[in-house]
């Protein structure tokens, strides 16, 4: 088990002309679990694969436990990865693939190794498959065997890369709980890449969002869902995505109004909310984000009532997603109860509390969900 600390990591390629890790800073606990989440290309994997030392970093530090390991290679680092792919050898038997690492990373006898082998294969269930060869295992046997090998080394440190996408929705379900069961019993520090932010949400005790090889946030789980730093991560983190409406802000008689260009929209905030959060708010032009689940059918006569057509319905089971003509991709989710169709004129509300505003320019938040409703001070 280790700490990690990694200290302005970079890495170019094609002669500094892509910059995959633009100056990562991250420092991840002992035994802890940190997702790393982004859309592809943002530097996931390359990051990974430095912590591996499969990849050399162009400039940074690396630090696995206390050991500043940046020049140390890779098979001298205490690291197990996982990858997408299982990367098993295929001529090698179930036995032999998870040996195989154990006697090139330990100096533990055939007995030892064979006794460790056979230790982890009972606790991954896949005792009965250790004479078989990768190609007569299912896809998700295959990534058992491939945990199981990275298990039985007992590292420092695990490196997950995507390691559920190649198995089918269900397979994928169990095998996250699994992994966390797993580590949460052997509580070694864990980094775990993936695209998919719902994985990163229920896995991570901390998640890492990058974007374009920068850290966007990190944070738990709930915390970044509720106060993204940015646009960007109020986008990304959330399903579906958290809506956004270019407004303006204008000083009225009862507070702070909030509109759209095409008149569509209009929101007042309170007098009591508007001079709460005056530092935050200078007057402008900002984005307004509301997650659809914010969003809840109203009457037309009610404060902030928003008129929206219904363009699509589309049902989920427990709760119908609302497409609403309000703005492109604009979507509210409403219980399954409400008997909605397409063409339908309806008129909508949320809580000012539940508005996030961010700068039109640089995305940045600059009101969040958890803003004080109440003045800071007593006027
Ligand atoms: P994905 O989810 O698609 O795997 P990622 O977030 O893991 O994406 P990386 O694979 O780390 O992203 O790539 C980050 C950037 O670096 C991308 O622009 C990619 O094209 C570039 N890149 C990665 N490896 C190389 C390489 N060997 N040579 C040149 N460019 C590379």
């Amino acid at each position: 088990m280790a700490r990690v600390r990694v200290e302005s990591l970079r890495k170019e390629y094609d002669v500094g002309t892509v910059v995959a890790v633009d100056g990562l800073d991250l420092e991840i606990g002992d035994g802890e679990f940190v997702t790393v989440v982004g859309p592809s290309g943002c530097g996931k994997t390359t990051t990974l694969r430095m912590l591996a030392g499969l990849e050399e970093p162009t400039s940074g530090r690396i630090e696995i436990g206390d050991e500043d390991v940046t020049d140390v290679h890779a098979k001298n680092r205490d690291v197990a990865m996982v990858f997408q792919n299982y990367a098993l050898y295929p001529h090698k038997t179930v036995f032999e693939n998870m040996a195989f690492g154990l006697r090139m990373s330990t100096d533990l006898d055939a007995e030892e190794r064979e006794q460790r082998v056979v230790e982890t294969a009972e606790m991954m269930d896949i005792a009965e498959l250790l004479e078989d060869k990768p190609d007569e295992l299912s896809g998700g046997q295959k990534q058992r065997v491939a945990l199981g090998r990275a298990i039985v080394r007992e590292p420092d440190l695990f490196l997950f890369d995507e390691p559920l996408s190649n198995l089918d929705a269900k397979l994928r379900t169990t095998m996250r709980a699994e992994i966390q069961r797993l580590q949460d019993e052997l509580g070694i520090t864990s980094v775990y890449v993936t695209h998919d932010q719902h994985e990163a949400m229920t896995m991570g005790d901390r998640i890492v969002i990058l974007s374009d090889g920068e850290l966007q946030q990190q944070g738990a789980p709930t915390d970044v869902y509720e106060n993204p730093t940015n646009k960007f991560v109020g986008g990304f983190i959330g399903s579906p995505s958290m809506n956004f409406i270019d407004v303006s802000v204008e000083q009225v008689a009862g507070g702070l109004r909030l509109d759209d260009s095409d008149g569509n929209f209009s929101f007042t905030l309170s007098a009591a909310y508007a001079t709460a959060n005056d530092a935050a708010l200078g007057r402008g032009r900002y984005t307004l984000g509301i997650r659809p689940e914010s969003i809840s059918i109203a009457d037309s006569q009610s404060q902030n009532a928003i008129s929206a057509g219904v363009d699509v319905v589309e049902p989920v089971g427990s709760d119908n997603f609302l497409h609403l003509d309000i703005g492109p991709e604009f979507i509210a989710r409403v219980p399954s109860d409400v008997t909605l169709e397409a063409g339908d004129e309806i008129t909508i509300t949320f809580d000012e509390s539940d508005i996030h505003l961010f700068d039109a320019d640089s995305g940045v938040e600059v009101l969040g969900h958890d803003q004080e409703t109440q003045p800071a001070t007593p006027p």
